[in-house]
């Protein structure tokens, strides 16, 4: 055993993501003490570069029937160990604890439809909840701690747009009261610059992951960074405690795995995802499968239930002036708006562009599919812009120097540059040109229900998601299926207790977040589906680690 006297604490709790956080501030909100190890050196993991929707419904009975839908369409809406009823039974009552007993604080999106908005139990906005704007200056010398969003969700070097604002920095030149606005977040970034690194108004994920952040420090947590835990102990036939940076950190009461699954898992993702979606993650580089390997080295049983064992959205990918390489994630930013169009290797169309990003790629690998291009023309490109190329100011040929984005006069020499047949890719733009002037896509259906024309443009008539490409110079980048995050993992009880092969819990051993066996099954009902169950099973796994007065005494 390594050397140095253990710490025995009631709870360690391992990852410092959305799962891991809320579960330690929850515990020391209880009066149990708390460590909570993360093996980088800064907090928030995948949550901190996340959307930071939350997916926790009121009307339950609604959202049974929703899921029972939804999930259904993939193998077995059976819901093993009453995980999901769970999760539905106490969303809302974790959602409610950890805005009384921690700094997180939530407010509803009054329009953001599920993602199968016509299915029975839809809704089309207030189940879906997004973190409060934050003020990272709260954090003080902290605020250095938390993983910054990736640079190209915050233009000017660091200035955080909130999802409410996108569409006023889109049309500043055409709007004044969006100049307004503008002009006033670009006043308060400038002046959070005068003293720290990036700007301080945070939200999304971040405001999410800081306002956890917060809740740690105000609690007492015991927060230690750059500590990855290696090992659990096990003995008497429960976990006792685990071994993290060279330590033996005893817990009375339990362990906790929050981990963020194993999105850069090389030997599970080989096992578990379809080839053509193995190369590409957009969920953080930390999360890498430790929880589920410690836990699958004492007895854990590991589930991969449901159509897919990953959340998915399509990627582009390019290398950054320093040299790190970005993936882009194209959740919500361009695929849905008018004057674009995804073709394939032989340039036909291969499904609605518009569709939720986990439904785009289920499309791609469907098809075989290991890459898909996204084509637009220069008025799209200056009003939306793409994947990271900004509107208005989109500087094109910097990036097509960088070999990210490919640019012709016409359809035919994009084929050609693409590898593509130049008479398919004309027909398909021509027909696909034609269907759009109408407002009608008889081929997909792109705009055929609220969640695709929400993303569209509410300014296009009469399809939001329709329009024509028609001003040269045309534009492509290579769209990749790639994962935001894994959905197959630990098998665990209603609570988050982890079970062994035989189905029975494991003493003193829970888990949260990514680590465990999603409730979604790998389906993606609407915004926020991780980080929903997420914060809800660290509630569940709090309220059941005091139940557990010290059974590791
Ligand atoms: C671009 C993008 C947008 C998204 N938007 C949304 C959204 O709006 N809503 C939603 O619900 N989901 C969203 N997701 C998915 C969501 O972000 C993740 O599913 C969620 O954040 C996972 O939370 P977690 O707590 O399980 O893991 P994470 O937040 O990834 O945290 C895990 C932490 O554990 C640490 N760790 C790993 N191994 C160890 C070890 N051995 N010891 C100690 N620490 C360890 C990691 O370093 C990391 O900090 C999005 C994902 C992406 C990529």
């Amino acid at each position: 055993m390594p050397g140095g006297a253990p710490d025995r604490v009631d709870v360690v709790v391992i990852g410092a993501g959305a799962a891991g956080m809320a579960a330690a501030a929850l515990c020391a909100a209880e009066g149990l003490s708390v460590v909570l190890i993360e093996k980088t050196a800064s907090v928030g993991g995948t949550t901190a570069t996340s959307g930071g929707m939350v997916w926790a419904p009121e009307d339950i009975a609604a959202a049974r029937a929703y899921l029972d839908q939804v999930i259904g369409q993939g193998i077995g809406a059976e819901d093993p160990g009453g995980r999901r009823e769970s999760f539905l039974a106490h969303a809302a009552a974790a959602m409610a604890a950890l805005a009384a007993r921690t700094e997180l604080r939530l407010q509803p999106v009054a329009r953001y439809p599920d993602y199968y908005p016509d299915l029975p139990g839809a809704t089309l906005g207030g189940r879906v909840l997004e973190p409060v704007p934050f003020d990272g200056r709260a954090l003080g010398r902290h605020f250095a701690l938390l993983r910054p969003p990736i640079p190209e969700f915050t233009p000017f070097g660091g200035m955080m747009i909130a999802r409410a604002d996108l569409a006023h920095f889109r049309k500043f030149t055409r709007s004044p009261r969006s100049a307004m606005i503008v002009a006033r977040r670009l006043a308060a970034y400038a002046w959070q610059r005068l003293t720290r690194p990036r700007g301080t108004t945070l939200v999304l994920g971040n405001a999410l992951a800081g306002r956890l952040l917060l809740s740690l420090l105000r609690l007492g947590v015991d927060l230690r960074l750059e500590t990855p835990a290696t090992k659990l102990i096990f003995a008497e036939g429960r976990v006792q405690g685990v071994v993290a940076g060279g330590k033996t950190l005893s817990a009375r009461r339990g362990v906790v795995l929050a981990s963020g699954g194993f999105s850069h898992d090389p030997a599970l993702r080989a096992a578990l995802l379809p080839a053509p979606a193995r190369r590409f993650s957009a969920a953080f580089a930390g999360d890498s499968g430790d929880g589920i390997r410690l836990a699958r080295a004492i007895g854990a049983a590991f589930e991969r239930r449901g159509a897919d064992a990953a959340f998915w959205a399509p990627v582009s990918s390019f290398t950054r002036d320093d040299g790190s390489v970005a993936i882009f994630p194209h959740t919500v930013t361009d695929r849905g708006k008018p004057g674009s169009l995804v073709v394939d290797e032989r340039g036909r169309r291969f499904v609605n562009e518009a569709l939720s990003y986990h439904e785009f790629v289920r499309a791609m690998l469907g098809a075989g599919m290991a890459r898909a291009f996204l084509i637009c023309d220069h008025a799209f490109l200056r009003r939306y812009g793409l994947g990271p190329i900004a509107p208005i100011f989109p500087r094109p040929r910097r990036w097509i120097r960088r070999g990210y984005l490919t640019a012709a006069g016409d359809s035919a020499e994009l084929a050609r540059a693409l590898g593509l047949d130049p008479a398919t890719l004309a027909a398909t733009i021509a027909g696909f040109n034609e269907d759009a002037g109408r407002g009608e896509d008889r081929a997909f259906g792109r705009g055929g229900d609220a969640y695709q024309r929400h993303l569209g443009d509410p300014e296009r008539r009469p399809n939001p998601c329709l329009a024509p490409l028609t001003t040269p110079p045309f534009y492509a980048i290579i769209l990749y299926p790639a994962d935001l995050g894994t959905s197959a993992g630990l098998a665990t009880d209603a609570s988050g207790r982890v079970l062994d092969a035989a189905g029975l819990p494991i003493g003193g051993l829970y888990a949260a977040g990514n680590d465990m066996q999603s409730v979604m099954d790998g389906a993606y009902p609407g915004p926020g589906i991780t980080l929903g169950p997420a914060l809800t099973f660290a509630y569940l796994v709090c309220r059941t680690l005091c139940e557990n007065d010290g059974h590791n005494k």
